[in-house]
């Protein structure tokens, strides 16, 4: 019997999967049982189930510069077949995109992180990737009480920000800010969160929308090559990440997360299109209310609240497509066990 599911690691095998797994099944001396599924897809089902059991799917590289999460966790899982990282829960760990991780671009043919919809497409690689996940998700997540589903989604920034680390929280009709959720990203010492006020097509919307998952995108540090990422900017993350599969109470205190709305999303309307602000501009910058940053044909872009603030900027987006994201901080509050603003 193999000694080991991989030939070096999750990660390498996935990469260079023309050099196939030793096998897909492997159990290993504590009784967890490791898949793998596909390239870059490795389900981990603990010994012991039962309703109290959460499956917790992680996921990363949707974008090809997430290098530094897809190291995170392809560590944990080399930690999980040694024997040194315990786990209780059951776990899916996704590598998403693997060729745009291999060519370092953000993606093959179209944004992966915006295909998980179901508007009608053109085919794509992406889109080959978005409709697999779903399919393994649905059969991952089958019969298991909603409560118990958890989605963490790590990216990088490509930007610099004024938080190395920060959440999106998917705006959807179910229950998905829980109180659960939300002490997790506090023990991971994430900077800020970022409540959405409208539904998108990413990955954690999707999972949030279709499964009432608790889900969240989590940017974690900026984008990077494999081999090349700065694993410390987001160390608490990982300890807390490591807690919650294996069912350890954290030894380390939580930290209070600032907290953000989506104001409004500014949709590219005209040619003539340009924010006053440099490329670079970091994530979380604020404006004086009445600041002009930029313009839309005619139309000059100013800051309608003192404090707004702008996510992901991107001024070369198609006329149609949000050019950025406004935010405002809001002070929040639990209604039950729901994370609420007034
Ligand atoms: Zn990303």
């Amino acid at each position: 019997m193999a000694n080991s599911l991989f030939r070096q690691s999750f990660l390498i095998d996935s990469l260079y999967s023309d050099s196939a797994p030793l096998s897909t099944e492997y159990v290993t001396e504590q009784g967890l049982c490791l898949k793998l599924h596909l390239p870059g897809v490795l389900e981990i089902i603990p010994p012991h189930m039962d309703e109290s059991t959460k499956h917790v799917l992680v996921s990363c590289g949707i974008h090809g510069k997430d290098a530094g999460p897809v190291e995170m966790v392809n560590r944990i899982v080399t930690d999980v077949e040694s024997g040194f990282q315990k786990i209780e829960e059951h776990c899916l760990f996704v590598i998403a995109n693997l060729d745009a991780i291999k060519q370092n671009k953000q993606f093959i043919d179209e944004n992966l992180e915006r295909l998980f919809d179901d508007k009608p497409r053109e085919p794509s690689t992406e889109l080959v990737i978005a409709d697999n996940l779903k399919v393994l998700i649905k059969s991952f997540w089958e019969e298991t009480p909603v409560e118990s589903r958890w989605h963490l989604d790590l990216h990088s920034t490509l930007y610099s920000s004024r938080y190395s680390t920060f959440v999106i929280s998917p705006k959807v009709r179910h229950p998905v800010r829980s109180k659960a959720l939300i002490d997790f990203i506090e023990l991971a010492h994430i900077n800020a969160i970022v409540l959405a006020n409208a539904p998108s097509g990413s990955f954690s919307w999707y999972t949030a929308d279709c499964y009432s998952a608790r889900s969240a995108t989590f940017e974690l540090g900026k984008a990077s090559r494999i081999g090349e990422s700065d694993l410390n900017s987001f160390a608490i993350f990982d300890m807390a990440l490591r807690d919650l599969i294996s069912r350890e109470k954290s030894e380390h205190l939580s930290k209070k997360s600032t907290i953000y709305r989506v104001s409004r999303t500014i949709v590219r309307m005209k040619e003539d299109f340009d924010f006053l602000f440099p490329e670079d501009i970091e994530n979380f910058t604020a404006f004086k209310h009445g600041e002009v940053f930029g313009h839309d044909g005619d139309k000059p872009l100013m800051a309608k609240n003192d404090g707004e603030s702008v996510l992901f900027p991107n001024r070369h987006v198609e006329i149609g497509e949000p050019a950025a994201y406004m935010l405002c901080p809001v002070v929040a509050r639990y209604e039950g066990d729901q994370l609420v603003y007034d």
